[in-house]
């Protein structure tokens, strides 16, 4: 079966033998305050700093998944209230989220500026440029998901303090871990708020981490996965490059050779990783079932856009013979 799921989405297919390996040398039943697994976290972190030019003063940790991001955000640096620029139904949620915990009362006072940078639901982005424009304009903190482009697109790391993404989607790897990115900045931030009151507080995520370790066990197979996926794929530069070649070709492929509508109208709007195609429900639904029977999965629709949109994930660990065998299905579709 070939997916094109935005996620959980496909996983790097060198995954299979690293998992196995990992089972077989004992690396999964290591105590996560060895040295063994501390070597194993370090390492991690080095490749990601490595691989996806992570500047060298933004610190690295280990949590959960995304969802986690989001609230550790609100509870560990935000002082009055969040904002939140939103289009789509995961930057929705974000918010919803966020000011449960940190709830927005007087309008205009908010310390943290929240970006989706790439809206998996719609498969929209937010480019460098307008994030360069947040930067110029915010003077607080700006956070950034980057769910479903980290690990395929190359950022400028500073125009944020802090960026975050669970592996299940860009980063090719099964589910139950997040990589959370901060600079000295966010971190004087939690120090000035100086939350400690949950196992997630960021200081103590960060005094642990300065040791290679985390406040509670981690999910050590997948801070593994991580490690050996990191090992194999190239430096982000040359990742980046066929992704946006790529996306290119998909966009161009959907409008000149078949009959589908895209469903972001401005190209500069439309995401690198996420493509999403629009068509009336009973299309949708019917282009999705004859996919299966080829043995392809496409990704349904989300949120409002549920059945009216059909969503291809154009993800990295997704190989070229995959992405022919999808088009020629859609050629003669
Ligand atoms: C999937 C997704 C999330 C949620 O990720 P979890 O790992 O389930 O918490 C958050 N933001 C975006 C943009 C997503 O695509």
């Amino acid at each position: 079966m070939i997916t094109f799921y935005p996620g959980p989405s496909k996983v790097y297919s060198q995954v299979a033998d690293y998992a196995q390996e990992a089972i077989r040398s004992g690396v999964v039943s290591l105590n996560h305050r060895s040295a063994g697994f501390m070597d194993i976290v370090k390492e991690t972190r080095r490749l990601l700093h490595e691989k996806l030019a992570i500047p060298s003063d933004y610190h690295i940790a280990f949590v959960s998944s995304a969802t986690e991001c989001w609230e550790i955000v609100a509870q560990s640096l935000t002082v009055t209230t969040s904002l939140h620029p939103y289009g789509g139904a995961f930057g929705k949620k974000w918010m919803e989220y966020a000011h449960r915990i940190k709830p927005m009362i007087v309008p205009g006072e908010a310390d943290v500026l929240c970006v989706v940078q790439n809206e998996t639901s719609n498969g929209t982005q937010v480019r460098m440029d307008t994030l360069a424009q947040f930067r110029r304009e915010f003077s607080g903190l700006i956070a950034v998901d980057a769910v479903s482009s980290l690990g395929g697109l190359a950022f400028d790391w500073s125009l944020a303090d802090v960026w975050f993404a669970s592996v299940q989607k860009c980063l090719g790897l099964p589910a139950g871990l997040a990589v959370l990115i901060y600079s000295p900045q966010a971190l004087k931030q939690a120090e000035i708020i100086h939350d400690r009151q949950y196992y997630n507080s960021l200081l103590f995520i960060h005094e642990n981490m300065a040791k290679d370790q985390t406040p509670f066990t981690p999910n050590g197979l997948g801070i593994y996965l991580l490690m050996r996926v990191m090992q194999q794929v190239p430096p982000i530069s040359d990742v980046d490059e066929l992704i946006r070649n790529r996306a290119a070709d998909w966009y161009q492929f959907l409008e000149n050779e078949t009959g589908w509508e895209l469903l972001i109208q401005k190209p500069e709007q439309r995401s690198d990783t996420v493509i999403a195609v629009r068509g009336r429900e009973e299309a949708i639904r019917a282009v999705k079932a004859d996919a299966l029977k080829s043995g392809i999965t496409l990704g349904n629709g989300y949120g409002d856009w549920k059945s009216t949109t059909f969503r291809i994930a154009n993800f990295p660990a997704i190989e070229e013979w995959e992405i022919e065998q999808l088009k020629s299905f859609l050629r003669t579709y």
